[in-house]
Order: C-alpha cells, then sequence, then structure tokens
C-alpha cells in the first residue's frame, strides 16, 4: 500500500513555517506522510530538525524532503564557483535528511529552479553535462547515508534539463548510482508527456518518489487529471513509494509568487475548509490506490 502524503505548503504563503504544527494537523487529517522544505528546515540548525524528527516519530507520521535549488546553490551553473557552493549545500541539505532519518531528497535537485530566463537548446545540452558530473559527485553522500536522490522532472517552463520521464531515466542511468532516481509529477508530465502510463512505465524501477495535482495544481479529484491511467500505471509498475499531493490554491506570499498562483483557486476556503479539501483528497486518492 503506497503512503499518501500532502506538502505543507498548501496552507501556507511561505516556505518557513511552524512544521510542528503541520506534523500534528496532517496527522490528524488521516495522511501517512508530510513533505517539508529541507532548505527551510536545513536553516533551523540540528536542534530542531531533531526535535521535529522526534515529534513526528511520536505522531507515527512519516516525512519526505524537497526543495528546488536557489540560484545561488546552482549545481548545474557554468560558474565553477556557484556549482562548488550548490555541491556543498546539498551536502548540507543531506545531512539534514540523514539527521532526521529520512530516506528520500527530491526535488529540483540538478539545477536552480525556478530556471531564468529562456536558454539555447547549446546552453540545455551543456548545463545537462555539468548537472551530470554535479549529481555523480553528490550521489557518492546519498549512497553513504541510504538516502534516495529523486530528480523531479518539470515542465520547460521552470528548467529545461530533465523536462520527460525518458531525459530522467538516461541521466540517472549515467550517473551510475541506484540511489539517484526520479520524482514525476502529474502536473508537469500532464504538460510534457505523451501519456501518463508511458512515462511511468518508462522511470519503472528508477521511481523513487510521486506528487499529484490536477493540471491547475488543485487536489486531486476536482479536476480532469486521469487519475485511473496514472494508478494503473503505478500498480503497473508495482510502485510502492509514497504518493504525495502537491497542490497549490492560494495566491500571496512567495509559495503565491514561485508557483504562479494568481487567483484563489480554494473557492475561498478558510482554514477548516482547506483541511477538508485536503481531507477529501485524501480519501479519493486512498480509494484509488487501493
Ligand atoms: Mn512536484
Amino acid at each position: 500500500m503506497n503512503k499518501i502524503g500532502i506538502y505543507f505548503a498548501f496552507w501556507e504563503r511561505n516556505w518557513t513555517a511552524d512544521y510542528a504544527s503541520y506534523i500534528r494537523k496532517v496527522k490528524r487529517l488521516g495522511f501517512d506522510t508530510l513533505e517539508l522544505e529541507v532548505g527551510a528546515l536545513e536553516k533551523m540548525g540540528a536542534d530542531r530538525q531533531l526535535k521535529l524528527a522526534e515529534l513526528a516519530r511520536e505522531e507515527g507520521l512519516d516525512l519526505t524532503y524537497c526543495i528546488g535549488l536557489p540560484p545561488a546553490y546552482d549545481v548545474s551553473s557554468a560558474d565553477n564557483a556557484t556549482r562548488r557552493a550548490g555541491i556543498e549545500y546539498v551536502g548540507r541539505l543531506l545531512d539534514t535528511v540523514y539527521r532526521m532519518k529520512g530516506n528520500m531528497m527530491g526535488g529540483i535537485l540538478y539545477a536552480c529552479w525556478p530556471m531564468k530566463g529562456a536558454p539555447s537548446y547549446e546552453d540545455k545540452l551543456a548545463a545537462r553535462e555539468r548537472a551530470l558530473e554535479s549529481v555523480k559527485e553528490i550521489s557518492k553522500k546519498a549512497e553513504e547515508y541510504g538516502i534516495d536522490y529523486c530528480l523531479e522532472i518539470v515542465n520547460r517552463f521552470e528548467q529545461c534539463i530533465l523536462n520527460t520521464a525518458a531525459e530522467g531515466k538516461a541521466f540517472a542511468e549515467e550517473t551510475g548510482s541506484e540511489r539517484v532516481k526520479l520524482l514525476l509529477d502529474t502536473f508537469h508530465m500532464n504538460i510534457e508527456e505523451d501519456t501518463f502510463r508511458d512515462a511511468i512505465l518508462t522511470a519503472g524501477d528508477r521511481l523513487g518518489h510521486f506528487h499529484i495535482g490536477e493540471c491547475n495544481r488543485k487536489v486531486p479529484g476536482r479536476g480532469h487529471m486521469a487519475w485511473d491511467e496514472i494508478t494503473a500505471a503505478l500498480h503497473e509498475i508495482s510502485y510502492q513509494g509514497r504518493v504525495v499531493m502537491e497542490p497549490f490554491v492560494k495566491p500571496g506570499g512567495q509559495v503565491g509568487s514561485d508557483i504562479r498562483v494568481y487567483r484563489d483557486l480554494s473557492g475561498g476556503a478558510d482554514e477548516a475548509g482547506m483541511d477538508e479539501m485536503a481531507r477529501e483528497a485524501l480519501l479519493f486518492m486512498r480509494e484509488r490506490l487501493k
């Protein structure tokens, strides 16, 4: 049975938040997993990280970790100092996940997010090679720690290096590390893939993590996403990993502008309404992932 989770930022306007309150909330709502932003955790320091990990253990809640690397830590950068800073930063993020006894870290971990400007195709190819060298180096630490390093495949407007499961799989294989896996996300797949099924089958046993949401990033069940095709394909590859919803429905703050949420997609929901929406989506997915 797949663990079903939710990303804390569904409720938040900023990437830094009172994570303890979200551990309690999503447990109460019935989720198995809470996904946190690992950059914010890294800044909190070891004491607070350990307290949060302890709280999650007490609550019986599983934690997962994600991030889109900031431009200052772009591990695909043409600037060598930036690339070195990025590799060191990712090392500290892995230290954080390891300290919290996590076993996965996902996101745009091979470049920065969101991508700046519109690079040429030649720029992309060169950035891919630099990203590959960086991830090869980083994967040693992921292996040592037993952490799956899950490269999120995103749409062309957010990054150009890995837009499809096929590109991601080739890249992961070239790293030579079994710990380098893929994170597929239905929102991005809907833009870039021919079919959900083919993309999921292409990822196959390299699929390390899975994000879900509707085409406009509403919670699962409120749009026209092909849920039957998606869940059948996950079943077909015997995917045992987590399925984490990553809805974004509220405009405003850093989250709103980073995600480009420019209208209220929540129907004016207050906090209780947001909780109810998350709970409904959880039941919707539980039924389909049975
Ligand atoms: Mn995602």
